[in-house]
């Protein structure tokens, strides 16, 4: 019988092995490969609050994962919540209608939340997007897109020379900004999106931003402290998304920076434990404010081993999860449910 399946696997490995290496082989195979990918399709039926993890990390380096970005989408609506480095490779890698995108919310303007707004905007307008690209952040939004259109005016004219004007018109690529300050809101058919202070200090403005659809609400929240205006807005919520700072981690990494002698690292690494949620402070206002589900992203230290994994998990209450880049959860409407997938 082992020996059955053994020459079986053998045979088997060796028809793989002849159509990998000959030239219609491997035309036959892409061609397959070609057609499944280009079937692939976003769209879901049902009424769910949908909400993809397009960025996991900090700016500290994490092999496989993009800074911070999260994606909120519903049969009629499409946000992302800012556009780190790497983010929009992963909105791709996740067929998400950019097309059909209504809009880039920033929650500051650290360079690891909106280094992507033009590549974004860019696959947006390649897709067919019909209307220019809009862009919501507090004060010094404008100013950030004035230049980010300033820098890419070239690329949009050669894109635009290069497609022609009836395929991708110049005004779609110019991107939008539209202030949305602390405790304003934005309401589109059955969505909400409030925009909140977030304590960043000292950065500001900084916001995060709750978004409601129907029964289900969710929090995004940018790069923040625990505050009492944070575990208000949190109380009862279905999601939250957070970013979240590992102090153990930290620590050892300051001290083996310092050892090292690499003492401009160990400064960085200190200077950030201000203005970010310890995990610790996060477990806590969690648990009072009644959260269902938290997810962390924007990991500071994204763990990129079994060990910084292990640590982050210490403590972790079971309705706590480290986010990877391409989760997704989902929020059906009428009930309760928080899917992770
Ligand atoms: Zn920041
Ligand atoms: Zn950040």
């Amino acid at each position: 019988m082992v020996r059955a399946v053994l020459i079986i696997l053998a045979i088997g490995l060796g028809i793989i092995a002849v159509v990998l290496n000959n030239e219609s082989g491997q035309i036959f195979l892409l061609d397959r490969g070609v057609k499944l990918a280009m079937a692939q399709d976003y769209e879901h039926g049902d009424d769910s609050l949908r909400v993809l993890v397009c960025g996991s990390s900090s700016p500290l380096p994490a092999a496989g994962r993009a800074q911070g970005c999260i994606a909120i989408i519903t049969p009629e609506h499409f946000f992302v919540i800012d556009s780190g480095a790497g983010s929009t490779r992963n909105l791709q890698s996740a067929n998400m209608p950019l097309n059909r995108l209504d809009g880039v919310l920033v929650t500051h303007f650290h360079s690891d939340h909106i280094a992507e707004l033009y590549e974004v905007n860019l696959i947006s307008w390649v897709g067919g997007r019909p209307e220019p690209m809009k862009v919501y952040g507090p004060k010094g939004i404008k100013k950030v897109i004035s230049g980010i259109n300033d820098t890419y005016e070239l690329d949009v004219q050669y894109r635009t020379e290069h497609h022609g004007k009836a395929f991708m018109p110049e005004k779609l690529a110019v991107l939008q900004p539209v202030r949305l300050d602390a405790d304003e809101a934005l309401t589109i058919g059955s969505l909400k999106i409030t925009s909140f202070s977030a304590d960043h200090s000292p950065i500001s403005p900084a916001v995060s931003y709750k978004i409601e659809y129907k029964d289900r609400v969710v929090v995004v929240t940018g790069d923040t402290n625990v505050t009492t205006t944070l575990a208000e807005q949190v109380k009862g919520i279905d999601l939250l998304l957070t970013d979240a700072l590992s102090l153990p981690i930290l620590d050892r990494m300051i001290a083996g920076a310092t050892e090292a002698g690499r003492t401009r690292g160990a400064k960085i690494l200190k200077d950030v434990q201000d203005y970010h949620a310890s995990t610790e402070k996060l477990i806590e206002m969690i648990g009072a404010s009644d959260v269902q589900m938290t997810g962390f992203y924007h990991m500071v230290p994204a763990p990129t081993n079994i060990v910084m994994e292990k640590i982050y998990k210490n403590d972790l209450p079971d309705n706590v999860v480290l986010t990877d880049d391409g989760m997704w959860f989902t929020l059906p409407v009428g009930n309760d449910r928080v899917q992770v997938d």
